[in-house]
């Protein structure tokens, strides 16, 4: 029994309970689970391009691509595979480890899947870790970006149930947990967080990571990310979110998923140098790394490179870039959608 271990059975309550603890309760708490299942100076470093920029026919309140808002975005069409080439190389070349592609779609197409498994082939072929976020994916089409080399697929949950319906209308929170299920059947690994900053209660927080915490197998990268509140976008007069607010739902996340990946995702433009620092304690150990996410900003790369030598901190690299282990069953195996009998295969893949 490890002092930290891996739970599927938390309730809103206890996750509450944690984000009340004094300050430095909860980042001892944070810090001896970091400590116990991870480098504590090491981060994942992954550079996000968003291939096919705009147009979208969704209405997530917080997000500058939705056609229904007026943000003064330039639309994009799908980016040619040769400008992925050569832009996953540079971020390779930077020190990214991962390539995440974005595209701002509700649900990509069969030709769209096609043209996104081309560029996982690509990127795969520079070696580097593979990430895409498409939107909503049948079972079939998470089988088909598996067999390109599929690495990871983001799908955020964004916020809790109770609170989603007030973020977005033209998808339910079940679309988003049948996609995350399609994805961790298919075999791929999970990127799924959401975002603080909404007008969300500390107890949507809380039930937003009970709820990733008791998904079958807890996603092995977990986004946090601070709303970026874009002019044009519906939330874009919310109130700042308290700097410790943040930092405590980062250390909560790493306490409730204590292997997976927590990622300080958007937001960190805004960010002092000392608050991301006060982030790593917390647990967070993986950033997107480049000048843009998607379509907003993200501090510049001498930036980065200058605050994680100042801390210390070096790049992890991913044990092997081959097919993610197997995983067999054991007696104590959570993964509820496989069989169950232990040492028989498992779809899921290994927690790194
Ligand atoms: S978050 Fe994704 S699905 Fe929602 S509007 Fe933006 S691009 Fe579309």
């Amino acid at each position: 029994m490890t002092d930290s271990p891996i739970r599927h059975d938390w309730t809103i309550a206890e996750v509450e309970a944690l984000f009340a603890l004094p300050f430095a309760d909860l980042m001892f708490r944070a810090q001896s689970a970091h400590r116990e299942h991870h480098d504590p100076n090491a981060v994942q470093m992954s550079t996000l391009l968003s291939i096919k920029t705009g147009a979208c026919p969704e209405d997530c309140k917080y997000c500058p691509q939705s056609v229904r808002y007026d943000t003064g975005l330039e639309r994009e069409t799908l980016v040619p595979l040769d400008e992925v080439r050569t832009r996953a190389q540079a971020a390779k070349d930077a020190g990214a480890t991962r390539f995440c592609m974005g595209a701002a779609w509700r649900s990509p197409k069969k030709r769209d899947v096609e043209a996104v498994a081309a560029m996982i082939r690509e990127v795969r072929a520079l070696g580097m870790e593979t990430c895409a976020t498409l939107g909503m994916l049948t079972p079939a089409q998470a089988h088909e970006l598996k067999d390109a080399g599929l690495d990871y697929y983001n799908h955020n949950v964004d916020t809790s149930p109770e609170f989603y319906g007030e973020i977005i209308t033209t998808r339910t929170y079940q679309d988003r947990l049948d996609t995350l299920a399609a994805v961790r059947d298919a075999g791929l690994n999970v990127c799924c967080g959401g975002i603080v900053g909404m007008g969300e209660t500390t107890r949507d927080r809380a039930s937003m990571l009970a709820t990733l915490a008791n998904l079958p197998h807890h996603p092995e990268s977990v986004p946090i990310n601070q709303l970026v509140r874009v002019p044009g976008t519906p939330l874009a007069g919310e109130a700042p979110v308290d700097p410790f607010d943040f930092v405590r739902t980062i250390a909560v996340a790493r306490v409730v998923m204590p292997k997976s990946f927590v990622r300080l995702s958007a937001g960190r433009e805004t960010m002092s140098d000392e608050m991301q620092s006060l982030c790593f304690l917390a647990g967070a150990n993986s950033i997107f790394y480049g000048e843009k996410l998607l379509t907003t900003g993200n501090p510049d790369v001498a930036r980065d490179r200058a605050l994680l030598e100042r801390l210390g901190i070096h790049t992890l690299t991913p044990p092997a870039l081959a097919e993610p282990a197997e995983h067999v069953h054991g007696p104590d195996c959570a993964h509820a959608h496989a069989p169950a009998r232990p040492g028989a295969a498992c779809n899921a893949t290994r927690q790194r």
